[in-house]
């Protein structure tokens, strides 16, 4: 057994990430008194949310009329009506507030002339239940919304007294014999010494996983720890074959150029000139939704109209806008296609490409953040003393596909949601678990052995084979023929952790060891994701399946499970909840108005 001595440090919560899910549950659990500790690999500012740029959808009807009605239609349409009902319920009626609140937090949002908060247009995002023109629901702070949010959100959780372990990497969960989560262990990258933290209730707020992918719009530092740690437990991830590609990265460097673009009235052509999604989305054109956009543009590539001496990829244009408009609205979008493209937004187009951008599945929660742990007799089983909120998880409220801004708005109601929960489920005057000793030693245990490998593959290739292998194979379109091929390839890369090589041995920053950490968890994340995607028989949202090019609610309107052990996946499946939070006797949703149909923008 490895001996490593640690510090044991007692929490009522943890929270693990430090994004604007993590800070907004970090506040939250502070502000009801709860003694919370928020662990967090990289500065809390610095956590990818930080990107965002584009903003936060919320119907406060500030720039024509709106409610949330038309925004839950909207995203369950654009779930492709795999979300939850009584989870989209929720996010559309509570997004008001919660964009309110972050309002008096302080976070400086950009105005209308009246002084109200400035609302943009953004894909997908509609009038009159899909029927109206679109909506200006899109509340943003110029193009830099993630920005705003996260430093403000920082601000107040120090305000609360939440206290912060910066650049501590979670190693893996505690669990007790019986399933109870009871704390995390983690390492501290600076001096190397390693720290558990008791907890009775452990939220992971720790990211997508786009870095499983060749090509993403992610920070490096988004690697599935959550759902790598999650699955080590013997957990299962939901939806994970649903990975949404935004249609505007930046050609080459993959870098975002934000949807609010099209949003302020840009455009898309190809070689010949031409405004193609007129063609495809004759209603919202450029507006459609990203899976449909992403799509457009590499059919247009596909039947040679690319642009560019490769006619590999598309162009953006923003140059018909007025150069104020841009400097006032779009100032960081324009200095990236500087910085990544050459190109000055004000007199030419911008070379662009879909690019990973966002994972509709994650570790399976309900619309309070608790984790499920689903049983054969009960889908919805808890799985107690954990939670999980941002992109790590999966409420569901995106389904096959992600509405733009609608991120965002998922980090802070439902990290509000967790910590509305924390505060009647757990008990402050209780005492807190008796660790179990044999988990601690485990994951110990894998740590040293991960520090000690001195096999043939050193990690940066061994990652690089699987994102080139998930980019090719698990991609925009899917056949059965490429999703097959994919999951032997994934399944041999994986098998090759077995005979990796770390070089560093110390324990004080490590870079080295902390990536092959990474990488243990983006393996589980990226088997889901292509076993999944290979199971499922249709097209829905993201997942386009050439084979299968129609939705099919009869077999597939349900989530998909993956539990990993090693390197094979064991599929599941759970029934998508069907019934909304409130009928319409109180207040809810017509089902009617929302009931499955062809989804055309
Ligand atoms: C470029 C870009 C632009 C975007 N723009 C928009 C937008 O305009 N509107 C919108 O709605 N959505 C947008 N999105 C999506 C949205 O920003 C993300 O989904 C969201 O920010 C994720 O937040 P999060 O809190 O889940 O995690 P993150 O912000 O990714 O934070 C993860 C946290 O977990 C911590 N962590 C991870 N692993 C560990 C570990 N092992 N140990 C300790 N800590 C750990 C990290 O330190 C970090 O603090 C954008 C995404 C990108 C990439």
């Amino acid at each position: 057994m490895a001996a490593y001595e640690y510090e044991t440090h007692t929490y009522d919560v943890v929270v693990v990430g430090a994004g604007g899910s993590g800070l907004r549950a970090t506040l939250g659990m502070a502000e009801q008194g709860l003694r919370t500790a928020c662990v967090t690999k990289v500065f809390p500012t610095r956590s990818h949310t930080v990107a965002a740029q584009g903003g936060i959808a919320a119907s406060l009807s500030n720039m024509g009329p709106d409610n949330w009605q038309w925004h839950m239609y909207d995203t369950v349409k654009g779930s492709d009506w795999l979300g939850d009902t009584d989870a989209m319920e929720y996010l559309a009626r509570e997004a008001p507030k919660a964009v309110y609140e972050l309002e008096h937090y302080g976070v400086p949002f950009s105005r209308t002339e009246e002084g109200k908060i400035y609302q943009r247009p953004f894909g997908g995002h509609t009038t009159e239940f899909g029927e109206g023109p679109p909506v200006q629901r899109t509340c943003a702070a110029a193009d830099r919304t993630g920005h705003a949010i996260l430093h403000t959100l920082y601000g107040q959780s120090l305000k609360n007294n939440a206290e912060f372990y910066i650049e501590y990497f979670a190693i893996d969960l505690i669990m007790s014999e019986d399933g109870q989560c009871q704390g995390v262990v983690c390492w501290k990258l600076d001096d190397g010494t390693i720290h558990v933290f008791n907890a009775k209730m452990v939220v992971l707020a720790t990211g997508g996983y786009g870095r499983a992918y060749f090509s993403a719009t992610s920070a490096h530092t988004c690697t599935g720890d959550g759902g790598g740690m999650a699955a080590r437990a013997g957990l299962a991830l939901q939806d994970m074959e649903f990975v949404q590609f935004h249609p505007t990265g930046i050609y080459g460097s993959g870098c975002l150029i934000t949807e609010g673009a099209r949003g302020e009235g840009g455009y898309l052509t190809n070689s010949e000139g031409e405004r193609f999604m007129e063609r495809y989305a004759p209603t919202y054109k450029d507006l459609a939704s990203r899976d449909v956009v992403s799509r457009c543009i590499t059919m247009e590539i596909r039947e040679g109209r690319g642009v560019g001496p490769e006619k590999d990829h598309m162009h953006l244009h923003l140059n018909h806008l007025p150069p104020e408009a841009l400097a006032e609205r779009l100032p960081g979008i324009s200095e990236s296609a500087r910085i990544f493209a050459g190109v000055d937004v004000t007199k030419e187009p911008i070379p662009i490409l879909p690019t990973v951008h966002y994972n509709m599945g994650g570790i399976p929660t309900n619309y309070w953040g608790e984790v499920l742990n689903p049983t054969a007799d009960n889908p919805d089983a808890i799985a107690p003393g954990l939670m999980a909120v941002g992109e790590a998880g999966c409420a569901s409220v995106h389904g096959a596909n992600r509405l733009g801004s609608n991120s965002l708005i998922d980090l802070v109601v439902f990290g509000r949601a967790a910590a509305i929960r924390a505060a009647k489920v757990v008990d402050p005057e209780a005492e807190n678990p008796v660790l179990n000793q044999a988990s601690i030693d485990k994951a110990l245990d894998r740590f040293d052995t991960l520090r000690n490998a001195n096999g043939s593959i050193p990690t940066a290739d061994l990652r690089l084979e699987m994102q080139k292998t998930m980019q090719a194979d698990a991609a925009v379109f899917r056949t059965d023929k490429s999703l097959a091929e994919g999951v032997g390839k994934m399944q041999a890369v994986a098998a090759k952790m077995a005979d990796i090589k770390v070089s560093d041995r110390s324990l004080v920053w490590n870079s080295d060891l902390m990536e092959t950490l990474e990488l243990t968890n983006l393996m589980p994340n990226a088997l889901a994701t292509i076993v999944g995607a290979e199971a499922r028989k249709e097209s829905r949202g993201a997942h386009a399946h050439e084979d299968y090019p129609d939705r099919d609610d009869a077999n597939w309107r349900k989530h998909s499970l993956a539990r990993i052990e090693g390197n094979t996946v064991q599929l599941d499946y759970r029934p998508v909840h069907l019934d909304p939070l409130t009928t319409q006797d109180e207040g809810g949703i017509d089902l009617k108005k929302i009931a499955p149909k062809a989804r055309i923008y």
